[in-house]
């Protein structure tokens, strides 16, 4: 390692923490410690408003005035207890992180004393003046007012000395311009939906809440190291870098023992997490070096959301306290795995009953086969708009790279609860009744799926949708993501779809169709009519693309490709339908979609453009220079026998660095030329598109001389760190 690197390094280690102490040995006595959580509520608030708080976050409903001042004071009075000075409203704008602007709780009076303050009002509403975050032209500049409001469904929490309320965050006029506003629509459409649908089943069940699980991988690089790529600090990814004599070939890294300065990193981050109620339950190392993974116990989904973009942001705060930085970019290095976000979803009532899980008798497992079935339908009849709730310019990288999930969407239901299926299809005749026999033989097959699934251990791991006998796994996502993105989709999807199971039942019923039947009939339908969505084979095969050609299944390559479906006709009516967002709502997320997309590429070509220029090419022509000097001093000590013989290498390397070079300095100044004309398009759509299209596929022309010439060129002067450097060093 050049020696420079190598000090840098070496210091940045030698004052990384290795020990973290926890507050007290058992986890269960701080757990949640810094939340305003249910408990502390019962605590600071009298019986009567208590009562009525839980009652409105089990409604969904906007909270009474009334409510919220006697809710802040409580909120005020245990948050100065713990010496809290600053509150914040805690939001997510479609930036993918989150914001927070903080006010002092202090406040002087008329006669001049000073006071802390904190009342209904601050708790329900702030107006920050947020008029540089993305807003897709829904707040004009007359009007750039954003404001957020209090969601009490998701509980305040203290980081620091600061008590950060989560909240939605709308314009002037009411439209949203966040993440959790049209997720939390989402989620009542679904319960709704669900709800009606259980109604068949269980008069009791009087709520469905949507679970999420995620798993959140990651890398970890040094902090000096990763200073020192200019990069890694602007785009979150390498833009150049040779593979290293050692990859992931060995799979040495994948569940192997936690490195200690790692293992320093992810207690501290744990400690601090389960004082935040974030249930982190698992960490393991991941499939590349210095690759890793967190994983909690799943939650009602708009809290896992929550939790999942609080954990991001304290992983980038407590990396940097043990002199590391983490990169959640999909795809930090080339040719080594990406990172993704795999989000487990189901749906589970008030009852206690996972609806994605099989039942202990035949009326539950009919009820489980209904929500499976009609959630295989909505991805069929939705798989577009799914796929587009992944694209993003750093996932772009992994789906279909032969690591991930490929960009066609498809669901993975296992060979038993397939036969299952192919059964409920050949047993259900249309327009006839089963006969008691029938009726009573498929009712007692279907009373052994808990049986069936319990040895089914197919596990493909090559499926973007996958059931997992409990639930399904979404794992297209990137590792960056706000899972919100896809728990909007999926969720909306599902909501829309049992709306329209129930009306077909019902259909049926009052046609004079008894229940049961009604639902087989129905339920035979939608499975013939989404067979294509299913495969059960190898996702990251060749032969796949071509059979899911063959079954009209989209491909969406690239990701402006698929941010068109975020504004189709199918999209704008399913999302205005179900009153989740209005068309303009919807169409500006989409065009901030694409403005994001051209940013970042843009900003990386920016990146490549003066990193060739400024470090790669100077360098090269500095070590090509000392090849020169080299061959010219043999000229002069050398007969010329002695020099022709000795120089033979020197020249070709000479060559060699010459045509590199040439190939760099071509292609990234035609990239400038194309970035210009680019530029200059009005269109955000033919923008991305171009930007996809033209300027991207050149930075792979780019970075191959580029990392021929890191080849070639003394290690002692190259001007980056390496990647065995970056992946191979704790
Ligand atoms: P893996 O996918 O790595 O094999 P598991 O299947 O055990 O791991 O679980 C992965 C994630 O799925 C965990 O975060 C877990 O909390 C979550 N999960 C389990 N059950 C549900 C559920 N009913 N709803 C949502 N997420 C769930
Ligand atoms: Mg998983």
């Amino acid at each position: 390692m050049a020696t420079i690197r190598f000090k840098a390094l070496e210091s940045s280690m030698s004052r990384t923490p290795r020990i973290v102490e926890a507050p007290s040995k058992k986890i269960s006595e701080y757990y949640g410690m810094n939340v305003f959580d249910k408990n502390v509520m019962a605590e600071y608030m009298s019986k009567d408003i208590y009562a009525q708080v839980m009652q409105t976050i089990e409604d969904g409903k906007t909270v009474d005035r009334k409510i919220t001042n006697s809710v802040a004071s409580a909120m005020k009075a245990w948050a100065m207890e713990r010496e809290v000075t600053h509150y914040t409203h805690w939001f997510q704008p479609l930036t993918g992180t989150t914001a927070e602007k903080h006010d002092a709780f202090f406040e002087i009076t008329k006669d001049n004393k000073v006071i802390e303050r904190f009342d209904g009002g601050q708790l329900a509403q702030q107006e920050p003046d947020a008029s540089s975050l993305p807003n897709g032209g829904i707040r004009n500049t007359f009007e750039a007012r954003g404001y957020t409001a209090w969601d009490p469904s998701s509980p305040a929490f203290i980081i620091g000395n600061t008590l950060c309320i989560p909240t939605i965050y709308i314009s002037y006029t009411g439209e949203a311009l966040d993440y959790k506003t049209p997720l939390l629509k989402a989620l009542s459409c679904v319960d709704k939906a669900a709800v009606d649908v259980c109604q068949y089943f269980d008069k009791n069940v009087k709520k469905v809440s949507a679970t999420l699980g995620w798993e959140q991988e990651y890398f970890l690089v040094d902090k000096a190291l990763f200073t020192a790529r200019p990069d890694l600090v602007l785009t979150g990814r390498t833009v150049f870098g040779h593979i290293p004599a050692k990859g992931q070939e060995l799979d040495d890294h994948y569940f192997g023992s936690i490195p200690e300065r790692a293992h320093a990193f992810m207690v501290e981050l744990e400690i601090e997490c389960m004082k935040l109620g974030i249930p982190l339950k698992t960490r393991h190392n991941e499939v590349a070096p210095n690759q890793y993974e967190f994983a909690p116990i799943f939650e009602e989904a708009n809290l896992a959301v929550d939790h999942n973009q609080l954990l991001m942001d304290m992983m980038e705060k407590i990396a940097r306290k043990h002199n590391f930085r983490v990169l959640l970019h999909e795809k930090p290095f080339a040719n080594v795995n990406g990172s993704g976000k795999h989000n487990n979803w189901s749906l589970s009532t008030n009852t206690g009953v996972n609806l994605l899980s099989p039942g202990k008798n035949p009326k539950s497992n009919l009820q489980f086969l209904t929500f499976l079935i009609n959630t295989i339908k909505a991805v069929h009849d939705n798989e577009r708009l799914l796929r587009s709730s992944m694209a993003t310019a750093g996932n772009e990288h992994r789906l279909g790279a032969n690591e991930a999930p490929p960009a066609i969407i498809s669901v993975f239901i296992g060979q038993e609860l397939t036969k299952m299926l192919d059964e409920l299809v050949s047993k259900v005749k249309d327009g006839k009744s089963l006969t008691a026999e029938e009726k009573t033989e498929l009712k007692l097959n279907i009373g052994k799926i808990p049986e069936i699934l319990l040895d089914n251990t197919d596990r493909n791991r090559t499926s973007p949708f996958a059931f997992t006998g409990n639930k399904f796994e979404f794992r297209a996502i990137g590792s960056s993501a706000n899972c919100s993105s896809a728990m909007i989709v999926i969720n909306s999807i599902v909501a829309k779809q049992l709306k329209d199971f129930k009306a077909d039942v019902d259909q049926l019923i009052k046609e004079g169709v008894k229940k049961d039947e009604a639902i087989f009939r129905i339920l035979k339908k939608y499975t013939i009519s989404s067979k294509n969505i299913r495969f059960e084979g190898n996702g990251y095969g060749d032969e796949w693309i071509a059979e899911a050609e063959k079954r009209g299944l989209s491909h969406l390559r690239t990701t402006p490709a698929a941010i068109a479906e975020m504004g189709s006709k199918q999209t704008l009516a399913l999302y205005d339908g179900l009153k989740v967002m209005s068309e303009r709502e919807t169409l500006a997320r989409q065009e901030i979609a694409y403005e994001l997309y051209t940013n970042l590429i843009r900003i990386e070509a920016r990146v490549i453009g003066d990193l060739a220029k400024s470090h790669i090419l100077p360098t090269a022509l500095r070590y090509q220079n000392q090849l020169i000097d080299n061959v010219q001093g043999l000229k002069n000590i050398f007969s010329a026998t002695e020099f022709k013989d000795s120089t033979g290498v020197q020249l070709v390397m000479i060559k060699g660095i010459s045509k590199y070079v040439k190939n760099v300095q071509e292609v990234t100044e035609k990239m400038i030329v194309e970035r210009k004309r680019i530029n200059k398009l009005e269109d955000p759509k033919q923008k991305a598109n171009e930007y996809a299209d033209v300027v991207k596929p050149m930075f792979d022309v780019i970075r191959y001389s580029v990392d021929k010439l890191e080849l070639m060129v003394d290690d002692e002067i190259w001007p980056l760190p390496k990647y065995r450097e970056l992946l191979f060093n704790h």
